[in-house]
């Protein structure tokens, strides 16, 4: 019976920023972009040949838009796969060899029209996210009655965090909490508040790789069992998470600051109006205290 396999969806999300790949492939030339996507494509073919029914979607996020590498438009679905499948030759499942083609070819396609335009230079990792979670929602919506689907996924971040999508990403990842979809984290360069606080609320793994060469091991090794698996391994402990929020009126990371009771904006100023909701606050400032004049004894 095919649906009694628990089948799982796993959404890979690669950050592809053209500036930080251009900068690593300087610092560190035995790891470029294309090794990375290597070991992406490792991953998404171990996925999928653990069962049949496992799903895989691969999107790369750029500076100002995300693409899907697959599924993606030049494909026409599982039905034609066998015909469209370039003949491995070697008995390789079909499958593998076509996502791994179509994953190159898209990759190919989505650099070489990389025009940076103006000075956004953050990856659009928030609007990346929020792409995989419309798509696992589709996958759900068209499966027939009595199957399910686990979904999850993994980000693979390189550049800085972007203060400004804060607001975008807290309401994707507690979109992804209520929807029982894990988050996962393999970051390679410097470490990302926004996404420990993503992986803690979603309760999936969150590392930062001390080798950025041996990707692949580590997402075999960490990522690729799911939450259950992940149970009965001993996995790198949790990380301590930065739970500061960015203020909403300069997008700057603060610890302490003003809270709007009525919408729940954050403020690293007060203001007597929110700008967000527009809400007046009636708030008792201490009154200035007049200085007393000191009454001018008469000269003797
Ligand atoms: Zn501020
Ligand atoms: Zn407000």
């Amino acid at each position: 019976m095919a649906s009694e396999e628990e089948a799982s969806l796993l959404v890979i999300v690669v950050d592809v920023n053209p500036i930080w790949w251009g900068q690593q492939a300087q610092r560190e030339p035995q790891f470029t972009l294309s090794k990375c996507l290597d070991a992406v494509m490792v991953m998404g073919n171990s996925h999928l040949a653990m069962t049949r029914a496992n799903k895989l979607a691969v999107i790369a996020s750029h500076c100002q838009d995300s693409h899907f590498l697959y599924p993606c438009k030049s494909w026409r679905g599982e039905d034609n796969c066998g015909e469209e499948a370039p003949s491995s030759g070697d008995g390789k499942y079909e499958l593998l060899a076509v996502a791994n083609n179509l994953i190159a070819e898209e990759i190919k396609n989505v650099m070489s029209k990389t025009e940076v335009q103006g000075n956004s230079t953050d990856t659009m990792l928030a609007g990346s996210l929020a792409k995989a979670l419309c798509y696992i929602h589709r996958v759900s919506k068209e499966l027939e009655a009595g199957q399910d689907i686990k979904s999850r996924i993994l980000v693979i971040k390189a550049a800085e965090d972007c203060a400004l999508q804060y607001m975008n990403f807290m309401n994707v990842i507690f979109a992804a909490q209520k929807q029982n979809i894990l988050i996962d984290a393999c970051v390679l360069d410097s470490d990302s508040g926004l996404l420990q606080q993503a992986c803690d609320i979603t309760g999936g793994l969150y590392l930062r790789i001390p080798q950025k060469v041996a990707m692949a091991q580590y997402l075999l090794w960490v990522f690729l069992p799911d939450s259950e698996q992940r149970s009965q391994l001993v996995l790198p402990p949790r990380v301590h998470v930065d739970y500061r929020a960015a203020c909403f009126c300069h997008r700057n990371l603060i610890e302490i600051g003003y809270v709007c009771s009525v919408c729940l904006s954050i403020f690293c100023n007060f203001s007597p109006i929110c700008t967000t909701c527009e809400t007046a606050f009636k708030i008792h400032l201490p009154q200035m205290v007049k200085p007393k004049k000191k009454k001018l004894k008469p000269l003797s």
